[in-house]
């Protein structure tokens, strides 16, 4: 038998189960649990085979190293080259924030669309083709959106992706080209969302972080997965993320957690701090206030991927946060600029307006003394700066303009 012709097994979604009434259901393209309306995870098999660190290390270099800990049975077929991004030692920063040590997780260079989303997407489209739906979709920020369009484009997919009317030029263009239909809605993401809930319900699309929700979220688990080989097999004592929906916030608990419970890891989970902008920052005023509701707020800022006033994973993020003993920044727009400039000069990463939320949101949590210099931490960094150009071009010196003499250059390396 040559080796073409065994066929691999055919990739199957788990079972899911309804994180608070605990009902379990059928694998499905499902929104929320049929009992209660709460949301849904995925069940896995608890006698399933785990792989030990080497044989970890051996496989390829994408998200899929991590498979038994992502929610199929079988071999994935589609985006098999997301994941595995630089975990990159940042000195200077760390000197800048007065901590031990920084580390940046760069995924401002995912494959294929330049953010973390390729991450959920890599996952969410698996579980499409599972499902046998020809058709997938989004509410989205805008990265999202780029990951969706592309993802869906080399897989032969359609997609049909919804947005905010206002966003960058950068994310509607890197949309638009890989030939998916892009639809502005006129008002805010939370508007965006709802609307794709009955769209997932009328025409029985796959639209990720709705119906394919449970499947999707899993994909971030592997941040942490990744922080946790590429540091050698052990874990920082905090990871700074970015927060939108939440999801990102509360899969990097879950991912720390199952390697520490597969015995992979001996530390426990590192201490982990969210971050928004000001100007939408619902989750870090539930977990400055100590809990009860989250209140929705109608998002004013130019960090338009982190823009979500009513997040559908806020409160399980701020427990994640107060649990591991963590805490949460919102930082202005002016304050998320520098992030970005001061991340381009002591890393050398260029970074989208979460990026600079981020690390500025780190800089304020160590000015408090929530990061010291004992910590060895972790900054997500999670868009790459090229998609939101408008965010710092005017932040920047004037680029001088000369003839094309020696005479000129010397001037200016006088002044
Ligand atoms: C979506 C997104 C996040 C975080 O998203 P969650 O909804 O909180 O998981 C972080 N950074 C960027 C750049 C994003 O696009
Ligand atoms: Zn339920």
């Amino acid at each position: 038998m040559t080796q073409a012709s065994i066929a691999s097994p055919p990739l199957t979604a788990r079972p899911l189960r309804c994180r608070s009434c605990g009902a379990e259901s059928a694998p499905a393209p499902a929104a929320i649990c049929g009992q209660c309306l709460g949301p849904l995870d995925p069940v896995y098999d608890p006698e399933r085979a785990l792989p030990d660190r080497e044989t970890i290390a051996g496989r390829a270099p994408s998200l899929w190293r991590y498979r038994e800990w992502l929610p199929f049975d079988g071999e994935p077929t589609l985006s098999l080259d997301t994941g595995f991004t630089p975990l990159v030692d940042a000195p200077a920063l760390a000197r800048r924030l007065g901590v031990g040590r920084v580390w940046i997780k760069n995924d401002t260079v995912s494959h294929p669309s330049l953010s973390f989303k390729d991450r959920v997407v890599a996952v969410a489209i698996n579980a499409a083709a599972a499902f046998g739906l020809d058709t997938i979709g989004c509410a989205s920020t805008g990265n999202l959106a780029n990951a969706v369009a592309a993802h869906a484009a080399r897989a032969g997919l359609t997609a049909w992706i919804f947005v905010p009317e206002e966003l960058e030029t950068a994310k509607v263009v890197g949309t638009s080209v890989y030939g998916s239909r892009l639809v502005r809605v006129r008002g805010t993401y939370d508007d965006v969302n709802r609307l794709c809930a009955q769209v997932a319900d009328r025409f029985g699309w796959g639209i990720v972080n709705v119906n394919l929700r449970a499947y999707y979220g899993e994909g971030s688990k592997t941040v942490a997965h990744e922080i946790a080989e590429q540091l050698g097999w052990r874990l920082p004592s905090a990871v700074v993320a970015p927060m939108a929906g939440g999801s990102l916030l509360t899969k990097l608990r879950k991912g720390f957690g199952e390697f520490i419970a597969a015995g992979l890891v001996a530390e426990k989970v590192p201490r982990l701090y969210g971050a928004q902008a000001s100007g939408c920052a619902p989750i870090v005023r539930l977990v400055e206030r100590g809990g009860g509701e989250l209140q929705p707020e109608l998002p004013r800022t130019i960090c338009r991927s982190l823009a979500i006033g009513n997040p559908a994973d806020g409160g399980f993020a701020a427990r994640a946060i107060r649990e591991t003993g963590g805490w949460a920044a919102a930082v202005s727009d002016a304050e998320l600029v520098d992030g970005i400039r001061w991340l381009a000069q002591d890393a050398g990463i260029f970074a989208e307006t979460a990026g600079g939320v981020t690390a500025a949101a780190a800089l304020a949590l160590a000015r408090s003394g929530r990061l010291g210099p004992e910590d060895e931490v972790v900054l997500c960094v999670t868009g790459h700066g090229l998609k939101t150009l408008e965010a710092v071009r005017d932040a920047l010196p004037e680029t001088p303009v000369i003839a094309p003499r020696l005479r000129e250059v010397a001037a200016l390396v006088q002044q």
